[in-house]
């Protein structure tokens, strides 16, 4: 026997969406149990306050939430102190719905500086950004885009990232999860990948994905 070798071979992948809550997350959560997946959502401490029950639903289904800051600020723009300001706001706002701290910060634009990662590790944080990028902001990108974009680019380890108000993602999620499934992978959250790797996200430390070192 080959120690190591059947964990090794389980593929695995976190699936990630952004900047909801939004009117629409019940369409999301609705696919999402269908297909029984675990995600994790990168929520908006100020949407939290306008769309408080769908946080609260995507807490209830069990999705893991990352904090994704208040205002969806650009971030390198900011003094640390109005950083960390910004990202407990909206811990204080996701810890209301969902009734524990998010575990990591994702920063919005990928706007880093030297003071955000600072304020991260004051505020004792991993940042998770992302290396399996399906694009779905752009408006030239459609669903079969979406769909290319993701399975071209999914690696072992990977961390997936989509957006919440989108039809077109929504449309493209079963035919991404169902390929993914058929190569090998596990869908999972970010929290959950990382226990599947037995690592401890640091804090103030940026992961893109999650590989054994
Ligand atoms: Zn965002």
């Amino acid at each position: 026997m080959i120690v190591g070798k059947a964990d090794k071979a389980d593929k695995c992948i976190a699936l990630t969406f952004d900047d909801g809550p939004d009117s629409t997350t019940g369409k999301l959560l609705a696919i999402l149990r269908e297909l029984q997946v675990c995600a994790t959502f990168f929520l908006c401490g100020e949407r939290i306050r306008v769309f408080p029950n769908e946080a609260k639903a995507i807490a209830d289904a069990g999705h893991e939430i990352g904090n994704h800051s208040y205002d969806h600020v650009y971030m390198n723009e900011l003094e640390e102190e109005a950083i960390y300001r910004n990202f407990k706001q909206a811990e204080g706002a996701i810890v209301e719905v969902a009734g524990k701290k998010p575990p990591f910060i994702r920063v919005p634009y990928v706007s880093y500086s030297e003071s955000v990662f600072k304020a991260a590790m004051n505020m004792n944080m991993p940042v998770v950004g992302c290396d399996v990028i399906g694009h779905d902001w752009e408006e030239a990108v459609d669903e079969a885009n979406i769909v290319e974009n993701v399975l071209s680019s999914a690696k072992d380890g990977g961390v997936i990232l989509l957006h919440e108000p989108y039809e077109k993602t929504r449309a493209a999620l079963p035919v991404i999860v169902n390929a993914l499934r058929l190569r090998g992978y596990a869908i999972m959250s970010v929290g959950e990948l990382a226990k599947q790797r037995h690592m401890t996200l640091q804090a103030g430390v940026c992961y893109n994905a999650l590989q054994e070192m």
